[in-house]
C-alpha cells in the first residue's frame, strides 16, 4: 500500500519504520527537521515505567517494553537507559496506594522503601519521615530525540521516503484515497496516518477534538557535590506523587540533573508558543530541588519549553476517522505518551493496513485497546 505519515515525532517515526519494514510505500511529512525541538518528543529523556495508577497502562507498557527492546535491537544503539523509577509520596498518598495495587494486579516486581532505605541505596535524595517509596526496577529513561531519529534512519533503510521541512496544509478527505496537500501540490494515498501531536486539531477543524496544548517548562540544575551520587545506578528517575514533580538522573549529555512539574501549564497555540522558561518557574524548581536533593546548587544550567497535548482524561486516541476509514489518527498523548509512542506507531501502522500479521499476545489485547482509545469516547458530548 502507499501510506503518508503525517508528522514525525516518537508515533509518526515508529509508524514509518513498522510500515517500511512491512513492505508499504511509505512517505513521511515533517514541517520542520526530523528531531526538531518543537515538538513533544524532543529531549534527551522521557520515564519508562509499569507504575501507573491504572492498571490497563501498567498492562499496555508489557507491550511497549518489547516495542523497544525490538527497536534498541534493530538500531544498534542505547536508546532506554535502565536505572530504576522511584515513586515516593505521604504514606497512603492515593496516587501511589493505586499505583502499588497496579503493579500487584500485573505481577510487576517492586519493592517498598521508607527514608532510610532509600538514603541509604540513593544518597543524593531526601525523604520526610512519613514518606513511603516504591522502587521499580525495570524503570528508567528514553534518550527521546535518539528514538526518533533511530526510527527514521530505519525507515529510510527500508526504503521511506521522508519529507522534512514540508508542512501538510490539508487533507481533502475520501473513502478510497485520502489526498494529502503541500505546498508543492497534492498527492493521493492508499492510507494517510496523521500522528501531528500538538498541531493535530488544525488538520481536522470538522471534528473539535476536545484536545488541550499546553505549555510545559523543564530545568537542569547544577550538581555541586558528589556527582557520583547523580548516575544513573546511583539514581533513578523520580516522581514526587503529592507535588506532581519528576525528575532523572545525569543523562550524560547535558550539564546538570533534569527536573519537572507534571502539572499542567497555560493553554498555547502550538504556532507562537513563549519558549523561555519564566523565571518563577526556575526559582520553584531550584526551592524544590535544594530540599530534597541537598547535594545541587540553585544554577540553572540549561532549560527548555516543551508541549503536552491533552485529552480530558488523559487517555490517547487512535482511531480511523468518521466516514474517512482510509485516514487514521493517534493523537492526545498528554504528558505521558512517549513511553508508548514506539507501540503506538505499530498498532497504527498495522490497524491502517489491515494487516494479518499481528503477532498472538497483541491480536489478544487489541478489542481492550480499540475500545479505550476509540475516537467517538472524545466527541461531543464526552463520556467517559
Ligand atoms: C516536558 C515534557 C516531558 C514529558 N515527559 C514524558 C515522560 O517522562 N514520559 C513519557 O512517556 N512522556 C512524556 N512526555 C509526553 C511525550 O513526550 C509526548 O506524549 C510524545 O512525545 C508525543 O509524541 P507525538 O509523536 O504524538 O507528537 P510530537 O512529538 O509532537 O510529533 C508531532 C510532529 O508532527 C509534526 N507536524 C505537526 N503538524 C504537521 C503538519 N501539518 N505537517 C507536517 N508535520 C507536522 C511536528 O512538527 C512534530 O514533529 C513529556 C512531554 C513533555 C513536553
Amino acid at each position: 500500500m502507499r501510506v503518508a505519515v503525517i508528522g514525525l515525532g516518537g508515533t509518526g517515526s515508529a509508524a514509518c519504520r513498522y510500515l517500511a519494514k512491512r513492505g508499504h510505500t511509505v512517505v513521511g511529512y515533517e514541517q520542520f527537521r526530523v528531531g526538531n525541538d518543537k515538538g513533544s518528543s524532543y529531549g534527551e529523556s522521557r520515564a519508562i515505567r509499569y507504575g501507573y495508577a491504572d492498571s490497563f497502562y501498567t498492562h499496555l507498557m508489557k507491550l511497549a517494553y518489547r516495542c523497544w527492546d525490538e527497536l534498541e535491537a534493530e538500531a544498534n544503539e542505547e536508546l532506554r537507559v535502565r536505572c530504576g523509577s522511584l515513586f515516593f509520596g505521604e504514606e497512603g498518598n492515593a496516587f501511589l496506594r493505586k499505583t502499588i495495587q497496579a503493579l500487584d494486579a500485573e505481577d510487576i516486581p517492586y519493592e517498598l522503601l521508607h527514608k532510610v532505605e532509600v538514603e541509604r541505596r540513593f544518597p543524593a535524595i531526601r525523604l520526610a519521615e512519613n514518606e513511603l517509596a516504591c522502587y521499580q526496577a525495570e524503570g528508567g529513561f528514553l534518550r527521546a530525540t535518539r528514538c526518533v531519529l533511530a526510527n527514521i534512519r530505519l525507515a529510510r533503510e527500508y526504503g521511506a521516503q521522508i519529507r522534512e521541512h514540508t508542512s501538510v496544509q490539508r487533507l481533502i478527505m475520501s473513502r478510497e484515497q485520502p489526498i494529502v496537500v503541500t505546498a508543492h501540490g497534492e498527492e493521493a494515498y492508499d492510507r494517510v496516518i496523521v500522528t501531528a501531536g500538538p498541531w493535530i486539531s488544525k488538520l481536522f477543524p470538522e471534528l473539535h477534538l476536545p484536545l488541550e496544548v499546553t505549555r510545559q517548562q523543564v530545568v537542569y540544575l547544577q550538581i555541586a557535590r558528589h556527582p557520583e551520587r547523580f548516575l544513573p545506578g546511583a539514581f533513578p528517575v523520580w516522581i514526587d506523587t503529592d507535588r506532581l514533580i519528576y525528575g532523572f538522573p545525569q543523562d550524560g549529555r547535558v550539564e546538570g540533573v533534569k527536573l519537572a512539574d507534571h502539572h499542567l501549564g497555560e493553554s498555547v497555540d502550538p504556532h507562537s508558543v513563549n519558549r523561555v522558561v519564566d523565571e518563577s518557574y526556575q526559582l520553584e524548581m531550584v526551592a524544590y530541588a535544594l530540599k530534597r536533593f541537598p547535594d545541587l546548587c540553585d544554577h540553572v544550567t540549561y532549560s527548555q519549553v516543551c508541549l503536552y497535548t491533552n485529552t480530558p482524561n488523559e487517555d490517547f486516541i487512535l482511531d480511523s476517522v468518521p466516514n474517512s476509514p482510509a485516514v487514521w489518527l493517534v493523537s492526545g498523548c498528554s504528558g505521558h505518551g512517549f513511553k508508548f509512542t514506539a507501540l503506538l506507531g505499530k498498532l497504527v501502522a498495522l490497524l491502517a493496513t489491515d494487516s494479518a500479521e499481528i503477532e498472538p499476545t497483541l491480536a489478544a489485547e487489541l478489542r481492550a485497546i480499540r475500545r479505550r482509545f476509540a475516537l467517538k469516547r472524545f466527541l461531543k458530548p464526552f463520556s467517559e
